[in-house]
């Protein structure tokens, strides 16, 4: 092997490495931040919604999300994030059906979701989560969002899906994914909420 082709073979092998390097700090960060952990952690049991009506949570709802890291799932850090994920939704002053990550200033890629589809239509929680298929027609439907106060306008979406998410790790089981198919509103709910993930908002989808 000639010289040049040596040196062409390292640097192929390091901007490979920094690639990957870069990737896995981007998408799957271990650790939370100074931010988030204030948010989580903050004295009362509902964060604070943010809108589009302030500029700087515009611009921070337009931010694609990150995963959570495995090491995260099972913590209390997470637990906690989904508790108060959940108080915040089913307060009476906000009375949604779903809320995602950035609504409350975390970046991250984790839902709320009400489960119409269920007995007793509970509200549950969902990290790592992505549509991994859509299925069918789409069909428009109203609706509204809590970062948008005082619209409402129809999407179409589709009445299909099936969603991917993290587990966490229980008894013996480790942190694993699992996917799962979810059809009418509920359906709805989970691509309203998904699209939050990656910085849309539904007024997108609108003339
Ligand atoms: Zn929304």
């Amino acid at each position: 092997m000639s010289n040049f082709d040596c040196l062409m073979k390292k640097y192929i092998h390091f901007s490979l490495a920094v690639m990957l390097a870069v990737a896995t700090s981007a998408c799957n960060r271990a650790d939370w931040s100074k931010e988030e952990l204030s948010i989580i952690n903050a004295s009362g049991e509902l964060l604070r919604v943010l809108t589009v009506d302030n500029p700087e949570d515009s611009l921070f709802l337009r931010r694609p999300c990150e995963e959570i890291a495995p090491a995260a799932l099972g913590s209390q850090t997470l637990k906690k994030l989904g508790d108060k994920m959940l108080a915040t939704v089913t307060s009476p002053e906000q009375d949604g059906v779903g809320i995602a990550g950035p609504q409350v200033g975390i970046s991250r890629r984790i839902v709320a979701v009400q489960r119409f589809d269920k007995q007793g239509e509970p509200f549950e929680v969902y990290p790592n989560i992505r549509i991994i298929a859509r299925n069918g027609e789409t069909v428009p439907g109203p609706e509204g969002c809590l970062s948008v106060p005082g619209r409402r306008g129809e999407v179409p979406r589709y009445q299909q899906i099936t969603i991917s998410y993290s587990l966490p790790p229980s008894g013996k089981l480790p942190v694993r994914d699992t996917t799962e198919n979810i059809s009418g509103f509920t359906a709805v709910i989970f691509q309203h909420e998904c699209d939050h993930l990656d910085g849309v908002l539904y007024t997108d989808y609108l003339d």
